[in-house]
């Protein structure tokens, strides 16, 4: 035996197969899809790139800070939706493939061949700039390499770039285009900036011998890094006491050749004295669990100091399908011994960095942790419905809306200037919500002429002012938000401003194709918005970002004297109305 076992070793430690990355390892199909650019890829964002308030859910491909660079279908299928938005996607096409994936290309700045005259007669026919159109299998089919539009800015893009994805078409789940084979550069491995230790309840802690800030024992330990090479450790290599239940959360980023662009990494792997406790893969993360990604970081630690610190445990109600978890990945510390945690972060094309860390068990202090109950505080259990009552104030959360057991505080204050309530401080901005919930806050000394015009806003610690929806009934003024806050009712009597910027009355036009007007809305928003030639219904795209409409004239327009208007209303019903005379 002693033999056979001496001759059987030196083999299996020989390197003999190649690290396969996740690429390789994922198995999905790589030569299937052509590149959607004709230029080299580089992205200034990648899958699952974390943003407030969902994971992104594709590739953002630089186009060199220029619109019109041709966009190709990535294989043959046919465009199963075409969409049309001053907001989000902007101009967008979603190709279905015979494969089972859906590629869509956004932010594009045109439509191209027959796309381009469909959407343009389903607008006029529809009256209406925006479009979200579905489409039959055989209605508009594309090959391979058919240019199907040009690349963009249009929708909530801040910078030319065509944001592009791989969808499972079944379910429409988009998942990591990188794990289909596109030609990335990409030989950096993943930075890691810090390392933060979470005690979990109120009978944990964890304290440092580098840490000079004062903090409690009970709160989280933010550790700095210095890294040799691709291997990190903790800055000034202090000793870490803990004691109870701690978590981990590290904040890292990867970074591809050629782009200064700060991207996610694929892959957190965090080992506990060398088993595998956390595991996080950026593969797929369908559109209703993107919000989660406010469980998966430190939302405080993003909204207090924008850094996106991923926790690498999870929160009780954290649905995300991402990990693989041993005890939730939760850590329970024994008094005198030592925990050997090892990060290992990867990127899609393999590239690794590690960092490794020490803490050691400890007994809880006689002198700490004596828990801190809060005045005004009330316990809401994430998993079940709530509901905080006081004078002029009712909110009601549905169950799952939390991502934890939360005691949940609220204060009234002093009225704001043009506020009909006082301000209801509801809990804190460093909390996420998950889910809508129903707020209601009774005004005090609202004109019933005015009733329609009243809304909630929220108001920030800087003092900015926000509209928050909501419409009057019963005596209160009711909105569904999604985050806690400071909340009071106001009134919007204002109608949006229209300005015309390249058209006077009476202007003779010329060889002037192209008409701006600036649109703004003070309080509630815009929410329609239609132009017209001489009280017909014309085409004015609207981007939203810019607050811009803008009428390319139609080439077909007789000359003579016409007239154009702007109608644009707000959400609580206030109009304006621009009419321009002009001659052709
Ligand atoms: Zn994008």
């Amino acid at each position: 035996m002693r033999a056979t076992t001496a001759f059987l070793l030196p083999i299996l430690l020989l390197p003999i197969l190649p690290l396969r990355t996740p690429i390789e390892r994922s198995g999905y199909p790589t030569d299937y899809f052509r590149s959607p650019l004709g230029i080299p890829l580089v992205l200034s964002g990648n899958y699952a790139e974390m943003r407030d308030g969902h994971f992104h859910g594709g590739l953002d491909i630089k186009t060199r800070d220029s619109e019109g660079y041709r966009i190709y279908a990535a294989a043959d299928g046919y465009v199963e939706r075409v969409k049309v938005s001053p907001y989000g996607y902007g101009n967008a096409i979603y190709v279905a493939h015979p494969n089972g994936y859906t590629t869509v290309y956004a932010h594009l700045s045109r439509f191209k061949g027959p796309i381009a005259s469909f959407v343009r007669s389903t607008q006029y026919k529809r009256q209406s700039f925006q479009l979200d159109q579905y489409l039959k299998a055989d209605r508009f089919p594309v090959k391979k390499g058919q240019v199907i539009a040009l690349s963009g800015n249009s929708g909530s893009s801040t910078g030319p770039h065509l944001h592009f994805e791989v969808r499972t078409s079944s379910d429409q789940v988009p998942v990591n285009p990188l794990l289909f084979g596109f030609t990335v550069a990409d030989s950096r491995t993943p930075r890691i900036f810090r390392v933060r230790i979470y005690p979990i309840g109120e009978t944990s802690g964890v304290v440092s011998t580098s840490d000079q800030s004062g903090r409690r024992a009970t709160d989280p330990l933010t550790l700095n890094v210095k890294a040799t090479g691709d291997t990190y450790s903790i800055e000034d290599s202090p000793t870490i006491r803990a004691w109870g239940q701690i978590g981990f959360g590290i904040q890292t980023h990867d970074y591809h050749d050629g782009s200064r662009s700060r991207l996610g990494a694929y892959r957190i792997q965090l080992m506990i004295d060398g088993e595998t406790h956390f595991l996080s893969e950026m593969e797929r993360i369908s559109f209703a669990d993107t919000r989660y990604i406010h469980a998966h970081v430190d939302y405080a630690e993003r909204r207090q100091n924008r850094r996106w610190i991923q926790r690498s445990y999870r929160l009780p109600g954290n649905r995300l399908p991402i990990y693989q978890l041993t005890d939730d990945g939760i850590v329970n510390v024994t008094p005198g011994r030592a925990i050997d945690a090892t990060y290992i972060v990867e990127d899609a094309a393999g590239n690794k960095s590690q960092l490794r860390l020490a803490v050691n068990g400890s007994d809880l202090p006689d002198d700490g942790n004596v828990p801190v109950l809060r005045q005004m505080a009330t316990l809401a259990r994430y998993d079940a419905p709530f509901v905080m009552e006081h004078d002029g104030f009712r909110a009601e959360l549905p169950a799952n809306a939390l991502y934890e057991n939360t005691r949940i505080s609220y204060t009234a204050d002093s009225t704001v200037a043009g506020g009909f309530s006082r301000v209801h401080a509801f809990h804190d901005r460093l909390t996420p919500v998950h889910l809508r919930y129903s707020l209601s806050i009774r005004p005090d000394g609202l004109p019933e002429n005015l009733r329609s015009k009243a809304l909630i806003a929220t108001i920030d610690d800087d003092g900015d002012v926000s509209a928050a929806g909501g419409k009057y009934s019963n005596g209160f003024v009711t909105t569904r938000p999604r985050s806690f806050g400071r909340f009071f009712v106001t009134v919007d009597t204002t109608a949006p401003s229209v300005a015309s910027l390249d058209l006077d009355p009476e202007d003779k036009i010329g060889r002037r194709t192209r008409f701006r007007f600036r649109i703004k809305d003070e309080l509630s928003g815009i929410a329609d918005y239609d132009g017209y030639i001489d009280g017909r219904w014309s085409l004015f795209t609207y981007d939203a970002k810019r607050n811009m409409l803008t009428y390319d004239l139609d080439p077909t327009l007789a000359t003579g004297r016409h007239i154009l208007r702007v109608d644009v209303v707000d959400r609580k019903g206030n109009k304006t109305s621009l009419a321009v005379p002009f001659i052709r």
